[in-house]
């Protein structure tokens, strides 16, 4: 089997590691491996990062496009009104969906599939060791959500992925280079977790906004007792704003589309 891009920078970076100690080359072993380790770092840490696994964070730059993606949902307190915003405006988005929410809210995400829209795989269970789950257990994590968004969408095509909040892991990336995963990122983070200003939430996605980002924004919340409205609250104004600059928001895979 050819080896994965995370397998490679491991290999690489130890045998750099290796190489320094055994040879006592220039590069003093030290330097080797806090360099080695803040590859490594990157590729774990940051969402867009492409170390461990080719990575997309944002589609082309040159057409008046955008994608709004959703995470955490479905939750029926919060996705219906999203759904009705965008249905409103034309507009369509990707929902990243946990599994073990979609398992319960089934009757949404048909809807939004019926309306446009894309599901995405976010993970079975969104924990918070799911970065140290070893291979076996990514693939069985993965492969249930899949099934579940296949089986609703009636169609055999691996949905995109993205992987609870943005980490990656060896694992993860062996996993995706298996099965070639589509791993999506952002390029444009909302900051709506971090506030329940819709207004200031508005006002910081409309600043930023540039042709090709990916905008990352919440339906949902890991737990089932939380739930977080703050981005449906701002998506009406995200969504006149997008049209005063002449942006359409359309489907990560649309966006992606050659
Ligand atoms: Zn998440």
């Amino acid at each position: 089997m050819k080896l994965c891009r995370a397998d490679k920078v491991l290999i690489a970076g130890g045998a750099a590691v290796l190489g320094s100690s055994a040879l006592l080359t220039a590069t003093p072993l030290a330097v080797t491996a806090a360099a080695f380790l803040m590859v490594l770092t990157d590729g774990i840490f940051r969402p867009s990062s492409s170390v461990l696994y080719p990575t997309i964070s944002h589609g082309p730059r040159d057409r008046p496009r955008v994608a709004l993606t959703f995470d955490d949902g479905p939750d029926p307190q919060v996705t219906p009104s999203i759904l009705q915003a965008l249905a409103g405006a034309g507009a369509r988005a990707t929902f990243f969906t946990i599994g073990r929410h979609l398992e319960k809210h089934r009757e949404i995400a048909r809807r939004a599939l019926r309306e446009g829209h894309e599901i995405g795989n976010h993970s079975w269970m969104h924990s918070y060791f799911q970065n140290f789950y070893r291979t076996n257990r990514q693939r069985s994590d993965l492969d249930r959500s899949t099934r579940l968004i296949q089986e609703l969408s009636g169609s055999d095509t691996e949905p995109l992925y993205r992987s609870p909040v943005g980490l990656k892991s060896p694992a993860l990336a062996r996993v995706a280079h298996a099965r070639q995963l589509k791993v999506v990122a952002w390029s444009l983070h909302s900051h709506d977790t971090f506030t329940h200003d819709a207004g200031a939430t508005a006002a910081l996605v409309l600043s930023r906004i540039a042709p090709g980002d990916i905008v990352l924004m919440h339906d949902g919340h890991e737990r089932d007792d939380q739930h977080r409205g703050t981005a449906a609250a701002a998506l009406p104004a995200i969504l006149s704003g997008l049209r005063e600059r002449g942006l359409s928001s359309v489907t990560v895979s649309e966006l992606l589309r050659p």
